[in-house]
Parts: C-alpha cells; sequence; structure tokens
C-alpha cells in the first residue's frame, strides 16, 4: 500500500515536471557547425534575439560576444571549446537563466555583422566574410533593426518638480530638453517614444512600465536640480548622471528623495525587497556604461561655450529607475537654483547643445553595446 501511494506521488511528480517544463518551454541549442568561414548555431526554435559586444584584450586579441536571447544549453551539451584557421577558439555556455553566451576569441580586430533567420544564427569568422545560408546572404537584421529609446521628462502635471526664483519650472525645462534630445536620435535613426511629450501627470512606475512595453534599449530620466535652500543656492551647481544602485553619497541621497518625493504617494507600489531583487549586477553594469557615455558627451557638447560643472556619474536610488528592464539613467542636467546654471538651462541654445550630448551619449552606447 505505502509502496503504491509513492509510485503514484512520482508519477504525478513526473507529470507535473513533464507539463511545466513544456509550459516553459526553452529554446534549445541544438549543434554548432564551422563552415566556409563561418560559425553557424542551430537552436529548436526561432531566434528571440542576438545582443553583440566586443571586449577587447591586452595581448592583442579580441572577444567576439554574442548574448543568444530566450535560449538554453541542454545539460549534457556542456560547454564546448574549438578553434578554426582564423579563430583562436569559440565558447558555448548558459551565461544566465535566459540567454546562451557564444564568445569567440581572435586576433581579427571586427568580424563582419553576424545574422539570424528562423532557428539560424551565422557569425562570420573570416574577415569581410558575410552570414550566409546554403551560399545566399543573408540580411543583417541587427543593420535593419531600428533601436529604441525611451526618453522620460521628468514630472508634469500636477507635479512641477523643483521650483525657482525668476518662475523656472523643473517640469517645463526638462520636457523641452526632452523634446530636442529625441528629435536628434530619430535623426540619427533611432525609433523614440516619450513618458509624456505634454504636461501630464504620470506616475514614476509608470514610466518604466511603459519602456518595458515598447521594448526600449535604453531609457532616460531628465530632470533639473535644486539647491535645499534658496540661501545655498550658489553653492549647488553642476551636471549629474545618475544610475541605479544603493546610495552612497549624501548628495546622491538628497537628489533621490527629491526627485522620489512623487512616489510617497504610493509607497505602497514597490516594497523595499522588491526593489532589491530588480537590480541584478549585469544590469548595473550596463547602465554605469551608460551613464559614462552619456555624462562624457554632454560635457564634451557643453564644454565647447560654457564653462561648467561636472559632477560626473553616481549610483542613487531613483524610484523612477527601478523596473526598467533595459539600461537606464537619470541624467540632472543642472541646478536651476545656481545663477549661472539657472540662466543657462533657460536659453534654447544650452537646451540644444545638453540634448545633442545626451543624444550622442545614448548613441555612442548603442553603437558600442548593441
Ligand atoms: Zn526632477
Amino acid at each position: 500500500m505505502e509502496k503504491i501511494i509513492l509510485n503514484k506521488k512520482i508519477i504525478i511528480l513526473s507529470l507535473i515536471l513533464f507539463f511545466s517544463n513544456s509550459i516553459f518551454a526553452s529554446n534549445y541549442f541544438i549543434k554548432s557547425e564551422i563552415k566556409n568561414g563561418e560559425l553557424k548555431l542551430y537552436f529548436s526554435s526561432d531566434i528571440e534575439g542576438v545582443r553583440y559586444f566586443t571586449i577587447p584584450s591586452d595581448n592583442g586579441t579580441t572577444k567576439f560576444v554574442y548574448d543568444i536571447y530566450g535560449a538554453t544549453l541542454p545539460k549534457g551539451k556542456g560547454i564546448s571549446q574549438n578553434t578554426y584557421k582564423t579563430i583562436e577558439s569559440f565558447r558555448i555556455a548558459q551565461n544566465s537563466s535566459e540567454r546562451v553566451r557564444v564568445v569567440i576569441k581572435s586576433s581579427q580586430k571586427s568580424l563582419n555583422r553576424h545574422a539570424y533567420r528562423d532557428n539560424i544564427l551565422v557569425i562570420p569568422l573570416r574577415d569581410n566574410k558575410d552570414a550566409s545560408i546554403s551560399g545566399r546572404t543573408i540580411a543583417n537584421i541587427s543593420k535593419k533593426h531600428k533601436h529604441i529609446v525611451v526618453i522620460d521628462a521628468g514630472h508634469g502635471g500636477k507635479d512641477n518638480g523643483a521650483t525657482c526664483c525668476r518662475g523656472i519650472i523643473e517640469k517645463r525645462i526638462v520636457l523641452s530638453i526632452a523634446k530636442k534630445v529625441r528629435v536628434k536620435l530619430e535623426n540619427m535613426g533611432y525609433r523614440v517614444y516619450m513618458t509624456r511629450s505634454g504636461d501630464r501627470f504620470v506616475k514614476l512606475p509608470k514610466r518604466t512600465e511603459f519602456a518595458n512595453r515598447k521594448m526600449a534599449d535604453v531609457f532616460v530620466s531628465i530632470h533639473a536640480n535644486a539647491a535645499p535652500s534658496l540661501r545655498r543656492a550658489k553653492l549647488f551647481r553642476g551636471i549629474e548622471v545618475y544610475y541605479l544602485s544603493p546610495a552612497k553619497s549624501e548628495r546622491a541621497k538628497r537628489a533621490a528623495e527629491k526627485e522620489n518625493s512623487v512616489m510617497f504617494e504610493n509607497k505602497d507600489y514597490y516594497t523595499k525587497n522588491a526593489y532589491l531583487s530588480l537590480l541584478n549586477r549585469e544590469k548595473i553594469i550596463e547602465s554605469h556604461k551608460l551613464g559614462l557615455d552619456v555624462r562624457r558627451y554632454i560635457v564634451k557638447n557643453l564644454k565647447k561655450r560654457y564653462k561648467i560643472h561636472d559632477s560626473g556619474v553616481k549610483t542613487a536610488n531613483f524610484w523612477v529607475l527601478v523596473g526598467a528592464q533595459m539600461p537606464s539613467v537619470l541624467v540632472e542636467v543642472g541646478y536651476i537654483t545656481n545663477p549661472i546654471e539657472g540662466k543657462n538651462l533657460l536659453t534654447d541654445r544650452y537646451q540644444s547643445l545638453l540634448a545633442k550630448g545626451i543624444a550622442k551619449g545614448i548613441d555612442r552606447y548603442i553603437k558600442n553595446n548593441y
């Protein structure tokens, strides 16, 4: 009797495992093949997406990295290591639960773009070789695909953001800059969406939900800062770029508190734990890289005509960045309370240079990492 019950349990358990496996069916890696100077990887179903980037190394070799999203390496397939005339090695491994990573080490400086069709990914291993299937060159999907950027103009509607003397209101300045960023990115060939394009109140969690829904490659939130008191207005200045990570400096904490204030209306939306679980190491690293590029180009552009104060890239807990599934940063374009910065921020020329810097920084990040 005891034994029969146990067997039944095993059968039920097996059934549950069987069905749960098929519900969350993965796209399994089947085999790899090197032929005619290209590496072909076969999967059990259509490839969802491939992210590509390179890592240079000291000894002159380059690592070409391809992350295949939604893919799984079946157990037992293990890590395969191989070499070929033009490359030192290639390696396939499960990089995280939702992607397989291929790393090719080669002394070549560049490889032509990979391409994928249906369930086959083709990576050219020889310089100046196009990806092909059955002798026919296949379209470079990644080139045709427009990258998507979501620009978030902070505050809006009933939420003015920071306010100051001379009637300067943060929500107006940041919307004006955001619109300029949009035009510049569109001219560069990006698909751009804005979380708000008018004076409208948008709850903080809705902003990243929107970016996730649009499957954005990057999310950039634009804000302007203010000194804690007008008495100390002159002391506070500078452009700051933040990415999400537990806040360290006092100034970062204060900036986060200020931008988060609207969030306290629905504090229960995210618990501290939910917030922490959303932070993964890789997103932090990517957001940091995005932040560095954005900051670099803002400074580069403004420096030509203005004496500016660069406060660098920092980490902070901004609610608006929580929940973004893509690299994301928050730009504080300057202090509206500062006599010089505040005046500059109202001019079209300064806003345009700022916007150009933000757009170029985003472009640089995407070109280097996608
Ligand atoms: Zn703000």
